[in-house]
């Protein structure tokens, strides 16, 4: 649900797909200093597909891939959506699992025939202290060059399986880190995924920074790190993880259908899902308040 909008130069902003919620907001827009992208889903595609599989100990590629997918169970993350199209396209059963639990910005975690499965990333590891066979760190580096998401897959807490998803950069992204460095805006990358995959995606679109593998509670953080060295900042998500972000960010702009939540932390919404509107947005405030001055 989208709450009462304020539009200024309604016509030409509605136009263009964007809902201004907080007019000084749009009035800041041509001072900014630096905008933020979450990664997945908006400087990406956000459509992970498994790309790879690896499994170590006796089990083997068909029962991990089903096994991932039961326990994603109804998990809206695209990784479970992944997870769940793979096991679809191989034709798996998927087994019952039990008591799920989501751990934010790590992964899930469920109860199959009485043992505990975790499927998460690198985090997850960090967080339960796990040591990792060599075969799947090999397995990650590899993953990691190619610019590919590692998910590992563990069983009673020991991981014995890992999967290399691989998502791809949208078009629109290039022209807009270009187009904002003609602004002199800097731009910035946020998100929860790995440093490999995070520096991959960012030399590829020439992003000036980045920070990766933040937690969801530390997301809003990075924006006060760059606020604090005195940078006008605004933030760019959709994801409920971004909501903090969005808030504390000098401009919240939520893109997309994005979730509730992601549209009720945000001063600005772009409609459409083209990251090429949050340049529009710029250029409109620039030319909408010069001629007020
Ligand atoms: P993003 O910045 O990509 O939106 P999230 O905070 O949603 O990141 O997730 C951060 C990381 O946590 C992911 O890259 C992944 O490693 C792991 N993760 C989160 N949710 C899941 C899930 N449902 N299944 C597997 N891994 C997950
Ligand atoms: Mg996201």
């Amino acid at each position: 649900a989208i709450p009462l909008v304020v539009a200024i130069n309604t016509s030409l902003a509605a136009r263009n797909g964007m809902l201004i919620r907080d007019r000084i907001a749009m009035e800041q827009a041509r001072e900014l200093d630096t905008i933020i992208f979450d990664k997945t889903g908006t400087l990406t595609k956000g459509e992970q597909g498994v790309v790879d599989v690896i499994t170590v100990e006796d089990i083997d590629e068909d029962e991990v891939v089903s096994l991932a997918a039961a326990v994603e169970g109804d998990s809206e993350h695209m990784i479970a959506q992944a997870m769940r199209e793979t096991a679809a396209d191989r034709e798996l059963q998927s087994p019952n699992a039990q008591n799920f639990e989501a751990l934010k910005g790590r992964g899930v975690r469920a109860t199959v025939d009485g043992e505990t499965i975790h499927v998460g990333g690198p985090n997850l590891l960090t967080h339960l202290d796990t040591d990792v066979p060599s075969e799947l760190t090999a397995f990650a580096e590899r993953a990691g060059e190619n610019a590919q998401t590692v998910i590992y897959l563990l069983r009673d807490e020991r991981p014995i399986a890992a999967f290399a998803l691989a998502d791809v950069v949208r078009d629109e992204s290039y022209h807009v880190v270009n187009a904002l460095h003609e602004l002199d805006i800097e731009v910035a990358m946020l998100t929860g995924d790995s440093e490999d995959v995070a520096h991959a995606v960012a030399a590829d679109l020439g992003i000036d920074t980045v920070f990766a593998e933040v937690l969801p509670e530390d997301k809003d953080k990075k924006v006060t790190e760059l606020q604090n060295q005195g940078k006008l900042v605004a933030m760019v998500g959709d994801g409920v993880n971004d909501a903090p972000a969005l808030t504390r960010a000098d401009i919240g702009i939520a893109i997309g259908s994005g979730t509730d939540v992601a549209v009720q932390s945000a001063d600005i919404i772009l409609v459409q899902n083209n990251p090429m509107d949050v340049v529009r947005l710029v250029k409109l405030s620039k030319a909408s308040y010069r001629k007020m001055k």
